[in-house]
């Protein structure tokens, strides 16, 4: 191919997920030209088409199912769960349609395709017609995510895997009246969660004698006791096998030494993601277990190639994406220097389980692995008025400060809404602002968690 066929661009962003389009976006005002590509034909990546919103989605309805059941003694229908993944499919429908619109309001040029990459600025793209363009780039920001990874466990390819469940046309819209679900991370517990408040049979089989592993222990144990007593989480409790038993499926796992069965219409494998990255990229720089290589500005050992989101294994979070994607964005206006930085320790955390826990910055097991002396202040959530009005008593909030300073560093909540007040501890965590001002403010009331304040007014 001769040059002038080359298409050429100042940035060329592989993938349009959290770690995609912020930056894409951010470059294009800016007036770079910016070529964006994904093969989904859609924005959004993973978390719009199978992950955090299709699953919230989910979650919330099954929490109403619940609350309406303990309320207005309602039974819940037994096509709801197919009323709720076509609803699910509608909210992902109304925000892809949200994204195409951004595309045209930020001028960013966008193509459904896969890109290969050939050099440090020279790339392949591929769209589904067969169609293969080279791409001349200066910069290129990698945001490729990850995707779903089995395990080796024999008949794993029997079981479901969170995109049945969450994909943009699920395969799964029958509610199972039995499951078994394989993991011990956040989707497992999750899911777990959801179907159990739908009114299914949850089985949780947990590999080890610990679940949630990038939790604070005490956080996860506290988790453990109040979730619902119906899910019938086992630990230590590795699965050797499944296959099929009729129309249902056998699980055969070991517990205590004993060879142990469980026979459920469903089975999910929820056992961790891997990275995905573009044909040729290790050919640039050697992967790290597969994983893109990033220092704090999103660099890569490359001065003109970033990396961003899930594939740089640093977090797994859309949220976190989106503000990697204007960290790279902004040190490629700085010429690939170092402009901005990514602190991915006020990052917040939200599990969606029923309760959901959320945590952000220094929690005490990090404390104690980094020798730092911390105070903490609590309030319980029985004496809340939200959570009284919902007859969920149950959990807490909590915040950590340090001892010499009284600076916020962390905090953790339990219970219905931590997902969305957690944010107030990251303002805090990120600000570095005193314990004092989270005391002295007067916040809300009667609101979830007006107790953030009360939590502090603890110190006073
Ligand atoms: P993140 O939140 O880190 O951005 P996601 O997994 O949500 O990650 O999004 C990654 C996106 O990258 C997905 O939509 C996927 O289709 C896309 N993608 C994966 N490989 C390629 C590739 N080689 N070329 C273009 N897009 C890709």
């Amino acid at each position: 191919m001769v040059r002038s066929q080359v298409k050429s661009v100042d940035v060329l962003v592989i993938g349009g997920g959290g770690g995609g389009y912020p930056g894409a976006f951010r470059l294009s005002r800016a007036g770079y030209s910016v070529l964006m590509v994904d093969p989904k034909g859609v924005l959004g990546g993973n978390c719009l088409y199978s992950g955090c919103v299709p699953s919230k989605t989910v979650r919330e309805m099954s929490l109403l199912a619940a609350r309406a059941r303990k309320f207005l003694g309602a039974q819940v229908r037994p096509e709801f769960f197919s009323e709720v993944q076509k609803h699910k499919d509608e909210v992902q429908e109304i925000r892809f349609a949200q994204h195409a619109e951004e595309i045209k309001e930020n001028s960013t040029d966008y193509v459904k395709g896969t890109v290969e990459v050939k050099g440090p600025k020279d790339f392949v793209l591929r769209t589904d017609e067969g169609k293969a363009e080279e791409v001349h780039a200066d910069y290129a920001i990698v945001a490729t995510g990850t995707e779903v990874e089995r395990p080796p466990i024999p008949g794993a390819e029997l079981a479901i895997t969170s995109d049945d469940i969450f994909s943009y046309h699920p395969t799964l819209t029958e509610l199972p009246d039995e499951m078994v679900v394989i993991g011990g991370g956040y989707i497992a517990f999750e899911v777990a969660s959801m179907f159990n408040a739908l009114g299914t049979k949850v089985h949780v089989l947990v590999r080890s004698n610990r679940a949630l592993r990038e939790v604070d222990s005490r956080l996860v144990n506290m988790l453990l006791e109040n979730l619902d007593k119906d899910i019938d989480v086992r630990f230590n409790s590795p699965t050797l096998a499944v296959e099929k038993r009729g129309a249902a499926k056998a699980v055969t796992f070991s517990q205590g030494g004993e060879r142990k069965e469980l026979v459920a219409s469903q089975v999910l494998v929820a056992t961790g993601r891997k990275p995905v990255t573009p044909k040729g990229l290790d050919t640039l720089f050697a992967l790290n277990k597969g994983y893109v290589p990033t220092d704090e500005g999103m660099g890569t050992p490359l001065r003109n190639v970033f990396a961003t989101g899930d594939v740089t294994g640093k977090t797994t979070y859309f949220h976190a994406a989106m503000r990697e994607s204007l960290v790279a964005a902004h040190n490629i206006m700085a010429g690939g220097g170092r402009e901005d930085y990514m602190d991915v320790r006020d990052v917040p955390v939200a599990i969606f389980t029923m309760p959901p826990i959320a945590y952000v910055g220094i929690t005490p097991d990090r404390a104690v692995a980094m020798g730092m002396k911390i105070a903490e202040y609590s309030y319980p959530l029985k004496r809340d008025v939200m959570a009284q009005v919902y007859d969920e008593r149950i959990g807490e909030v909590r915040v950590f400060v340090e001892r010499e300073t009284m600076r916020i560093v962390g905090g953790w909540i339990i219970g219905e809404d931590a997902p969305e007040v957690i944010n107030e501890i990251g303002i805090a965590v990120q600000a570095g602002l005193n314990l004092r001002v989270m005391a002295e403010y007067a916040g809300q009331h009667p609101v979830p968690f007006e107790d953030l304040s009360y939590a502090a007014r603890g110190a006073f």
